[in-house]
């Protein structure tokens, strides 16, 4: 099979891990004989440079008639003084709400090898976690109406939290339809001890909820979920959340299995398609040294091979070799221990295309 893959390498350290999962891919193109055709294109500070704005009409074009996308991170100091439409986050928002990506799915993994990176004790680690974060990315606060005005007070600003049943009901659809292939266990997250909004987000969970009787459904309020990760992570299994919600709680999640340079992200919509990226951003602290983990970036070509093209097999064959790779003791200086001598990003990534 062909599949058309939009690359959008971005800024940073982005460049050096896409190119470490590009190159992963083809070893498993080769392997299963699928035939991966990318289109690079330009978005973040890379694309400001060279159009005057983050998401370029054609980076659009070209995301939306490719099979998925594949993205590196974007942003850097460069471009911190950019008025906020111009900077290159902007880039990431626009793709989701263009590509109508309203699911993003974060695996919380903590991989045996890496025990020892999470800061959290051995007893509560027990023999590891697995959580899956299903947070709603086309709603809530991030995309209500906001504004600011002059007060009595001084100047006042307000970001409205909306939801419909609608976007409610799609998202928890989609985290029962993962719990179902997972361990069959729903958590949803809202704060419906004050908000309006989180009530309608539970009535709307429970309703979808009749639709899946094997799913066991328990409800937290964010306050206690923040929490309970820490004191108990292998409670969960599906986390279901909102847009803002989702955010803290994921990035929480991401602390506990050691490195942000090891968890990948995807962002679903309608059909398969999806923006598959890593969840860490530019590091320009290290960007251009070779320093970078590519490993976020290679699970992330394997979640779009799984939830996108239906290549199971292939993306059993990425994890894998990821884990062997950790097994055998290599390590980017993000996960290394004092002891052990770091490689670089393109030794981490022949060490990982070797067990493919
Ligand atoms: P960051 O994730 O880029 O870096 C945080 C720390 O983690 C740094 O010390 C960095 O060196 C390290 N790190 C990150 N990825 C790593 C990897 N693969 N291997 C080894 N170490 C890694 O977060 P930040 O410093 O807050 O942000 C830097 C820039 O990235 C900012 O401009 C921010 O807006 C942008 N950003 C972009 C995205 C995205 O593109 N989706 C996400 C988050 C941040």
């Amino acid at each position: 099979m062909e599949y058309k893959i939009a690359v959008v390498k971005g800024d940073g350290i982005g460049p050096e891990v896409v190119e470490g999962a590009i190159e992963v891919l083809n070893s498993i193109g080769e392997k299963f004989k699928h035939k991966f055709i990318y289109k690079e294109v330009l978005a973040g500070g890379s694309a400001y440079d060279v159009y005057g704005e983050p998401l370029p009409k054609e980076t659009i074009d070209v995301c939306k008639s490719s099979d998925s996308i594949l993205l590196g991170a974007v942003g850097g100091v460069k471009w911190d003084r950019l008025p906020s439409d111009k900077r290159p986050e902007r880039a990431i928002l626009g793709l989701r709400k263009e590509l109508g990506l309203y699911a993003n799915i974060r695996p919380g993994i903590l991989f045996d090898p890496l025990k020892d990176s999470s800061p959290l004790k051995a007893e509560i680690i027990g023999d590891g976690f697995d959580i899956c974060v299903v947070r709603e990315l086309t709603g809530g606060i991030y995309f209500g109406e906001r504004g600011s005005r002059e007060t009595e007070l001084g100047q006042s600003a307000y970001d409205i939290e909306e939801y419909s049943e609608m976007e409610v009901r799609r998202i928890a659809k989609i985290a029962f339809d993962f719990a179902m292939k997972r361990n069959k266990k729903v958590t949803s997250v809202d704060k419906s001890n004050v908000l309006e909004s989180s009530r309608l987000w539970r009535r709307v969970v429970e309703q979808v909820s009749k639709d899946y009787p094997e799913i066991e459904l328990n409800h937290l309020y964010v306050d206690n979920a923040a929490m309970q990760v820490i004191r108990d992570p292998k409670q969960f299994d599906v986390i279901l959340t909102t847009n803002l919600f989702g955010d803290i709680l994921s990035d929480e999640i991401s602390v506990l299995t050691g490195s942000i340079g090891m968890l990948p992200s995807a962002s679903l919509g309608e059909g398969g398609k999806g923006l598959f990226e890593p969840i860490h951003g530019s590091a320009p602290d290290i960007a251009g040294q070779g320093k970078a983990n590519p490993i976020a970036t290679i699970l992330s070509a394997a979640m779009m091979l799984r939830y996108s093209f239906n290549l199971r097999k292939e993306a059993d064959c990425i994890e894998a070799a990821v884990n062997r790779a950790l097994k055998e003791g290599y390590r980017t200086s993000d996960i290394a221990r004092n002891a052990e001598n770091p490689i670089s990003t393109k030794e981490m990534t022949e060490i990982i295309k070797g067990f493919i």
